[in-house]
């Protein structure tokens, strides 16, 4: 093995223990947390290593970055998140790699993604980000919706042809009444999908928990952690 690929089977494994003990303490089947791992910044060369130590899910929140290297995996039987604020005139690039897109959290993205999903002939996945430091109305700092506003949200995407509802995800706010509550804001989360699940059932991937709060998110019951750091090391600035 390549000195990077030892160094990412180790950090893989860490992750892997972690995410095991989250679950047996908190009574989970292993099987029910899936690992995304965030390879922004990270180049094509680790997707394709961490594809061969068995990664299926990866995660980009920049267009910019993604693009190239969603291309330059193209062979690779790989399942891609979009995860971060995705502005309308990155839509139609974006769709043509993303299999989801976890920060749907305006109408008029949902437009958007809908038109550009028709035409490129896919059936999106979509999930509403919650922001739950946003006040009723509003918009988080770092993307999202309040959760009053997810049933209008999710009203959207059910009518939206190209667009599957899979669920909600959020980031531990760092602000707020949740600030340094992981725990109780990933239970917020879990609260709102349980509202959510019970008019669409299918709409259940809860995706919470990043390298340093996975464990949180598990006791929560997230069935999706993000985890960049803990896997690939600390990010390369974007140039
Ligand atoms: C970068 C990022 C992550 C991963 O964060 P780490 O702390 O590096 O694990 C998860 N979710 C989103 C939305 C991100 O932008």
């Amino acid at each position: 093995m390549t000195d990077r690929k030892s160094e990412l089977a180790a950090n893989l494994a860490r992750v892997e223990e972690r995410i095991a003990a989250a679950c047996a303490a908190a009574g989970r089947k292993r099987e029910d947390v899936t690992l995304i791992v965030v390879t922004k910044t990270h180049p094509a060369s680790d997707v394709r290593l961490l594809h061969e130590l068995g990664v299926r899910h990866v995660a980009e929140n920049r267009d910019q970055d993604a693009a190239p290297k969603a291309a330059a995996c193209a062979d690779l039987d790989l399942t891609w998140h979009f995860v971060g604020q995705l502005q309308t005139n990155k839509v139609r690039s974006v769709v043509g790699y993303a299999d989801v897109v976890q920060s749907v959290d305006r109408s008029r993205l949902v437009t958007s993604l809908s038109a550009a999903a028709e035409k490129a002939g896919r059936e999106l996945g979509c999930l509403i980000q919650v922001a739950l430091d946003a006040e009723s109305g509003h918009r988080g700092e770092r993307g999202g919706v309040a959760p009053d506003g997810i049933e209008e949200l999710a009203a959207a995407v059910d009518a939206a042809p190209g667009l599957r509802l899979d669920g909600l995800m959020t980031v531990a706010p760092l602000a707020g009444p949740y600030a340094g509550r992981q725990r109780a804001a990933f239970e917020r989360l879990m609260d709102l999908s349980t509202v959510l699940r019970a008019t669409r059932p299918t709409a259940n991937m809860v995706s919470a928990g990043m390298s340093a709060d996975l464990e949180e998110a598990v006791a929560a019951g997230a069935t999706h952690v993000r985890i960049g750091t803990a896997v690939l090391g600390v990010r390369p600035k974007l140039g």
